[in-house]
Order: C-alpha cells, then sequence, then structure tokens
C-alpha cells in the first residue's frame, strides 16, 4: 500500500464545508449535532488536533475522509479526490457543497420504541384526555356501558390544547422519540402530536395488557374506518406497528377467542361478561393479518390455551376472501397444535360484538 498523500484540510473544514451544526466549540473540540442519527443536541464530537470524529448516539466515527465519504455516501477514494479538488492549490469548484443538503431531512425516521416506552406514553396521553358527549353516547349506542368505557380506556382525538399535552408528557419524562403519533417540528424542534383524523381512540394491547399502538376509529368513514395512530412519512417520524389486541385472556386460560379488531373484542368480551360465555379475546387489527396471527399463536401456546373459537364475521359466508381468511386461520391454528373451533351465526348479527350483544344486551 502506498502512502496516502495528506490531505489538503483539516477537519474544522469538512464540517464548515458539509455545513454540520456545530453547537458548542470549545476550541480543542467541536460539538455538533451528529447528521447520521437523529440526534437533537450535540452527540458528535469533533477533536480539531487529531481530526477525527465520533457520534456518542450513533458510533458513527472515523477520520476526515470517513465523514466526508459518509455523508456524502461515496467511498474513500472518491472522497480524497473531491477533497483535494474542493482544498486543493487549484481551489477548484466546491463540487458537492450544494449537491447535498444536510442529510434528506424530510424523510428521518426513527425506528419503532420498544413495547415499554410506547405503553408509557400511551398510557400517559389517554390519561389526559377525555370521551366526548358524542362518542360516549354513539358507544352506548353500540351497548357498552359507561364503567366499560372507562375500563377500556376510550378517548376522543384531541382537536386542541396539542402543544399543552406534548409539553406535559415532556414533564412526565415520556419518551416521544419512536412513537407513532408523535414526530419532531423541523424548524422548531419541538414534539408535535399527529392527529391525522378524529374519532375514537382505542388502545391495541398486547398480551401483558400493555398498550402497543392506537387504533382510531374514524367520525367521517372515508374508504376505512380505522387508521392506527401514525406519524409516518413526517421528520423524527414513526411508522405504527399494531399487535394481536388481548382483552381478558389470562395464563392458564384454556379457550380464547379469535375475531378481527381492536373495538370488536372489546365490546364481545365486555358484553359476555357474566354470562355462561365469557371468555377472553383476541382480537386480529388487520384482515387478514397472517404474521400477527402467527405471534398470537405463539402467545397463546406460551400462557396454555388449548382452544380457538374461531369467531370471524358471519359473512365469511357470502364474502369469499373473508372465508379465505377464515380458513386459513382455522388451518394454521391446526397446525400448530390448538383445538380449532369455528362458530357459525346468522348473518342478521354480522360481528361477535353484534351477536353478543343482541343475545346480552339488547333485553
Ligand atoms: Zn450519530
Amino acid at each position: 500500500m502506498g502512502r496516502i498523500p495528506d490531505l489538503p484540510c483539516d477537519i474544522e473544514q469538512v464540517v464548515d464545508l458539509l455545513g454540520i451544526e456545530v453547537i458548542r466549540d470549545t476550541g480543542t473540540q467541536l460539538h455538533c449535532r451528529c447528521p447520521f442519527c437523529a440526534d437533537r443536541k450535540a452527540h458528535m464530537n469533533v477533536k480539531i488536533r487529531d481530526n477525527v470524529f465520533r457520534c456518542n448516539r450513533c458510533g458513527k466515527g472515523g477520520g476526515i475522509l470517513h465523514l466526508y465519504a459518509e455523508y456524502c455516501d461515496v467511498n474513500l477514494h472518491t472522497a480524497y479526490e473531491e477533497l483535494c479538488k474542493i482544498f486543493g492549490p487549484d481551489g477548484g469548484e466546491p463540487v458537492r457543497k450544494c449537491k447535498r443538503k444536510p442529510r434528506s431531512i424530510e424523510t428521518v425516521e426513527l425506528p419503532i420504541a420498544s413495547a415499554e416506552v410506547r405503553d408509557n406514553t400511551y398510557s400517559n396521553l389517554l390519561s389526559l384526555l377525555t370521551l366526548c358527549p358524542t362518542h360516549q353516547s354513539a358507544l352506548k349506542e353500540r351497548g357498552l356501558k359507561s364503567e366499560e368505557m372507562e375500563l377500556l380506556c376510550y378517548r376522543t382525538t384531541p382537536t386542541t390544547r396539542l402543544k399543552r399535552i406534548v409539553t406535559e408528557l415532556l414533564e412526565r419524562g415520556c419518551i416521544l422519540d419512536g412513537v407513532p403519533g408523535f414526530y419532531c417540528q423541523k424548524d422548531s424542534g419541538q414534539w408535535v402530536l399527529d392527529i391525522r383524523g378524529s374519532g375514537i381512540m382505542l388502545p391495541d394491547r398486547n398480551l401483558l395488557g400493555q398498550i402497543e399502538a392506537i387504533q382510531v376509529r374514524l367520525d367521517k368513514v372515508y374508504n376505512q374506518k380505522f387508521y392506527n395512530l401514525t406519524s409516518v412519512d413526517q421528520y423524527y417520524g414513526t411508522q405504527s406497528k399494531c399487535c394481536p389486541h388481548y382483552v381478558g385472556v389470562h395464563e392458564g386460560d384454556e379457550v380464547v377467542c379469535l375475531t378481527e379488531g381492536v373495538m370488536k373484542s372489546d365490546l364481545a368480551y365486555s358484553f359476555a361478561q357474566g354470562s355462561p360465555y365469557e371468555c377472553g379475546f383476541v382480537g386480529l387489527t388487520g384482515i387478514p393479518s397472517y404474521s400477527q396471527y402467527e405471534r398470537a399463536l405463539e402467545e397463546l401456546d406460551s400462557i396454555g390455551v388449548k382452544r380457538i373459537n374461531v369467531m370471524v364475521d358471519s359473512d365469511y359466508q357470502v364474502k369469499e376472501e373473508v372465508r379465505k381468511a377464515r380458513d386459513r386461520y382455522i388451518e394454521m391454528g391446526a397446525a400448530a397444535g390448538f383445538e380449532m373451533a369455528p362458530i357459525t351465526w346468522t348473518q342478521k348479527q354480522k360481528g361477535v360484538d353484534d351477536l353478543y350483544k343482541h343475545l346480552f344486551r339488547d333485553k
């Protein structure tokens, strides 16, 4: 290997060239906002004398060439050539200077936070909200009692006070990074709650009862009834990810009922309380959602469930795609060692929630 000739520049000049934001300059070190990760403070440390950098947040580090190469997405050889051209004796045109703005900030997306973090943030968020009278009466119409609405933690999407809600969450120590539904305002760096449609917020809970996601049942249905709280395509936003929704399922239960949707499971479970049909529910939150169903099967097996009552909408009798999904659920469950019990009822009641409402609430 031949000796690499010296570069005609130091790291400070390259930091300037690339427009990396320097938050603090100690004279020997620059504390910068790292352009390679979702750094909002000054995690990138640049040692001026040694001409090296390192981010304590994402771990990226190296020398001048690495910084330039990583930033401009070129190899080290090209980085060397370009830096020589920019800073060399001919003082050529800065080839890259305006080509690349600080790393495509529009699309910075954070990886999703852990279930614990999401649960804590979402629980705190819901605790700051209420269920408006319109939604209360709509749910009452569907057969739900006030105390059940409260127990299920159903809330109305906020339309005002959004800033104060976010401030309160931060003051409570909630983490908003990587929690779908929150993103950062690009110019101010302030966190924002992303509400994309008004409706009833339904907590999507995992087997441990943690809220992994929030579904919103929209007031105005355009092409879908529900959407999941998300901040995808926003600066520091995160894409939503639902989990199989559990209600009333406990370790040691031998039987659970399977249906689709958070609200349907919640309602059916609530309506059957105290009846001979009382049973925990698993609601799949996508139709069909086989990968999620696989997760549910593993989890149900882990707590000792033996039998699954399949209670998908009765329109499987006329809708090909619903029937296919139902067949697949039965097949996959049987293959996983469960006793599968498909339940059929009259098409007068579409969902198991309608059926149970008819049986237990409409009297
Ligand atoms: Zn970093």
